[in-house]
C-alpha cells in the first residue's frame, strides 16, 4: 500500500477504463492512493471518487491541462482540484470547445484524404474530452490505418496530412487558474520531448511566479537523466517532486497503473509532502 499514482487517464478524456475500472485496476495493483488527471475535464472524477471510497483507496480529484508557449506544447496537471470553481469550469469548458473546433477541421482534412469520420465515431470512450487518439482508434477500427503509430505519423501528427495545430492557452494562465481554485499545480512531464537546461530553468522560473507548487519528477516515458535533473531543480526552486504512470489503457498498454513500463513506484511519502504543503497553506486535501 506504499505506492501511489499521481497521474492518470480515464474514459472521461483518452483513457480506456472507465472511472471504476481504473480504481479497481489501481486497487488490484496494490496502490494506496491515485489521482485521476483527464485532459481538460472534471467530468470522470464523481464515479472515480465513489469507486475509491468502495474501495478504501485514497482519491486525489485532478485534471491535466494542454498549453502551449513559444518553447513548445507544455502539460499542467491541477491535483486537488475543486469540481465547483465557476473560473476553473469555464477555463475548462473553452479548452473543450477549441478541442471540438479543431476536431471539426481535423475531420473535414481526413475526408479529403477519403477517411470518412462522423463525431459519433469518435465517442467510443469517452464524450466529453476528444482529441487526437480518439480520431486515430477510429481510423483503425475503420480499416483505414494498420495500427495507431500509422494514424499519428501519417495523418494526425504534427507532420501528418490531417494535422490542425491546437489552439491552447497560456501555461501561465492554466496555472494561475488552477492555483487560484486550491488546486496544488504540477507541471507534468517537463521533459518529455528535450528541452534546453537555459529554457528549461527559465520556464520553471515564469511557471512559479503564475502559481506552480511541484514538478513531476517520476514519468513513463520519462528518463532516468531526466529524472536526475528534475529532481534538483525541484529541489533548487522549492517545488515538490511528485510522479505519475501517464496510465492511458489499452491505447498504450505497456503502461501499468503506479508501475508505468516498468519500476515507477512513487512512494507514499510523496503525498505526504504534498498534503504537508497544503494544510500549512490553508488548503483542505
Ligand atoms: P490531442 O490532445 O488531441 O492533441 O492529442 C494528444 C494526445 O495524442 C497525447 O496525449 C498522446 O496521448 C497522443 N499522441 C500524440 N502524438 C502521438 C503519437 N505520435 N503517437 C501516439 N500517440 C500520440
Ligand atoms: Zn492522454
Ligand atoms: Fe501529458
Ligand atoms: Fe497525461
Amino acid at each position: 500500500m506504499d505506492m501511489i499514482d499521481l497521474h492518470m487517464h480515464s474514459s472521461a478524456s483518452d483513457g480506456t477504463d472507465s472511472p471504476a475500472e481504473l480504481m479497481a485496476k489501481a486497487k488490484a495493483t496494490g496502490l494506496g492512493a491515485v489521482a485521476l488527471t483527464d485532459h481538460d475535464t472534471l467530468a470522470g472524477l464523481a464515479d472515480a471518487e465513489q469507486a475509491a471510497r468502495r474501495l478504501g483507496l485514497k482519491f486525489i480529484p485532478g485534471c491535466e491541462i494542454s498549453t502551449t508557449s513559444e518553447f513548445g506544447s507544455h502539460h499542467i496537471l491541477g491535483l486537488w482540484t475543486p469540481g465547483n470553481n465557476p473560473w476553473l469550469n469555464q477555463f475548462l469548458t473553452d479548452a473543450r470547445i477549441r478541442r471540438q473546433n479543431r476536431n471539426v477541421k481535423m475531420l473535414a482534412k481526413l475526408k479529403k484524404l477519403g477517411m470518412e469520420l462522423t463525431p459519433p465515431d469518435l465517442y467510443g470512450h469517452s464524450l466529453d474530452s476528444l482529441g487526437r487518439p480518439h480520431m486515430a482508434a477510429a481510423m483503425l477500427k475503420k480499416g483505414y490505418v494498420k495500427n495507431l503509430p500509422e494514424a499519428f505519423d501519417k495523418y494526425l501528427g504534427k507532420n501528418g496530412l490531417a494535422h490542425v495545430p491546437k489552439d491552447s492557452p497560456a501555461p501561465e494562465s492554466a496555472i494561475k487558474i488552477l492555483s487560484q481554485a486550491g488546486a496544488t499545480v504540477v507541471w507534468a512531464h517537463p521533459l518529455l520531448r528535450p528541452m534546453a537546461r537555459d529554457i528549461l530553468e527559465k520556464l520553471i522560473k515564469s511557471f512559479s511566479r503564475a502559481g506552480l507548487s511541484g514538478l513531476e519528477v517520476w514519468h513513463s516515458e520519462q528518463s532516468k537523466e531526466s529524472s536526475d535533473l528534475l529532481l534538483k531543480l525541484a529541489r533548487k526552486y522549492g517545488l515538490a517532486p511528485t510522479g505519475g504512470s501517464d496510465y492511458h489503457g489499452g491505447t498504450k498498454p505497456d503502461i501499468k497503473p503506479g508501475i508505468g513500463k516498468n519500476n515507477l513506484h512513487i512512494p507514499m511519502e510523496i503525498l505526504a509532502n504534498l498534503e504537508n504543503s497544503r494544510l500549512k497553506r490553508g488548503l483542505p486535501c
